[in-house]
């Protein structure tokens, strides 16, 4: 007799999430508090229920302009050492509250230079906010372990720096790099430099690709730049052919990805906000998941979207049906994903998730 499937279970099961941006996920409180003491004046409200309510609709918009309008404030108000310190340790404690056990959580450097600060200062910043949140986390029972991913924006020129710094950071907290920002226009090939310096010095990347760009900006992440992850990758779907029996014909490229075991950092309401998916029934997850692609579950951008790992789950098992053996399979498969050692990844796995999903289904 399992424990019946609800958000109040979900919180507690073992989450792992791979794709989360540190400013897509602030407290609207803390927009308000950092605004003020920094002086910025720019926010449509200065009440917290309220501000969140806007997020949101910006968001369901339809709007990219109006969407991205959400990131001007939170990136607004992360110009400093102390501000990016908070952020990063609320994130770590809302993750480690919400049931996540693993979470790597990426930032654009170039983005938090505004008023001065270095970018090892900033990454720094992050680190040791990581670091406060991880332990007061702990503190409440709670185990988590937080890494970050370095992202550089695909419309700028500083990928090779950003990479640079990813490599140099990497033994104490950066386990990776990522390109993110509009696809189309903006190929992930502008990066070969980036990408070619850190697979010779044997680092790991994703590159967000697929989302609302179809099959080329995949394929391009993959066999151009050697993405060892795809941010979302929803549009694979395009690659794949259903029969009216049911059966699904893989094109080459999608055989290419489900056969080498692709990691699809899938976000299925953040891509039912943003248009690149209709609803979360409709959603190309549900295809890739009965195929046995290695789908993961993320959340994107948690207050953009009012979601957090544990709702997302929900979301999904309402509306596919999915059991406990479905929600330990994305978990699973998010930390065979992971940028961390095979070891480390192998001990979470064994001590950590599939315990306690068996106590769950029990
Ligand atoms: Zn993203």
């Amino acid at each position: 007799m399992s424990v019946p499937l609800n958000a109040e279970t979900i919180r507690d099961a073992p989450k792992v999430l791979l794709h989360d941006h540190l400013d897509g996920g602030l407290r609207p409180a803390t927009v308000i508090e950092l605004a003020a003491e920094g002086g910025y004046g720019a926010l449509p409200s200065t009440d917290a229920a309220e501000l969140g309510h806007w997020f949101l609709a910006a968001s369901h918009s339809g709007s990219l302009v109006r969407y991205l309008e959400g990131f001007g404030h939170t990136v607004a108000v992360m110009q400093t050492a102390d501000a990016l310190v908070r952020v990063a340790s609320e994130c770590a404690q809302d993750l480690a509250a919400d049931g996540v056990v693993y979470a790597e959580v990426r930032f654009a450097p170039e983005l938090h230079v505004e008023q001065g600060l270095a970018l090892d200062a900033v990454v720094e910043a992050v680190l040791e906010g990581f670091r406060v949140g991880t332990a007061l986390a702990a503190e409440q029972g709670r185990r988590i372990r937080v890494g970050c991913l370095l992202t550089a924006m695909r419309h700028a020129a500083r990928s090779r720096e950003i990479a640079d710094l990813a490599v140099r950071y990497r033994d104490v907290g950066v386990c990776g790099f990522d390109i993110a920002g509009a696809e189309a226009g903006f190929p992930p090939t502008r990066h070969l430099d980036a990408f070619e310096y850190l697979r010779q010095q044997n680092a790991h990347f994703t590159i967000h690709a697929g989302e609302a760009f179809g099959l080329p900006s995949i394929w391009e992440a993959l066999q151009w730049c050697g993405a060892d992850r795809l941010g979302h990758g929803v549009r694979i779907v395009d690659d794949i052919t259903i029969g009216e029996d049911g059966s699904a014909k893989l094109g080459l490229l999608a055989a290419y990805v489900r056969d080498m075991r692709i990691p699809l950092e899938m976000c299925p309401t953040s891509n039912v906000h943003t248009g690149a998916a209709a609803s979360l029934a409709e959603h190309p997850i549900g295809l890739l998941r009965r195929l046995r692609f290695r789908v993961t579950v993320n959340t994107d951008n948690r207050l953009m979207s009012d979601v957090s790992m544990t709702s997302e789950m929900t979301a999904l098992a309402d509306t596919f049906g999915y059991d406990w053996s479905d929600l330990q399979w994305f978990t699973v498969n998010a930390m065979k994903s992971a940028f961390l050692g095979f070891d480390e990844r192998l001990a979470l796995i064994n001590d950590v998730i599939k315990p306690g999903y068996a106590a769950l289904q029990a």
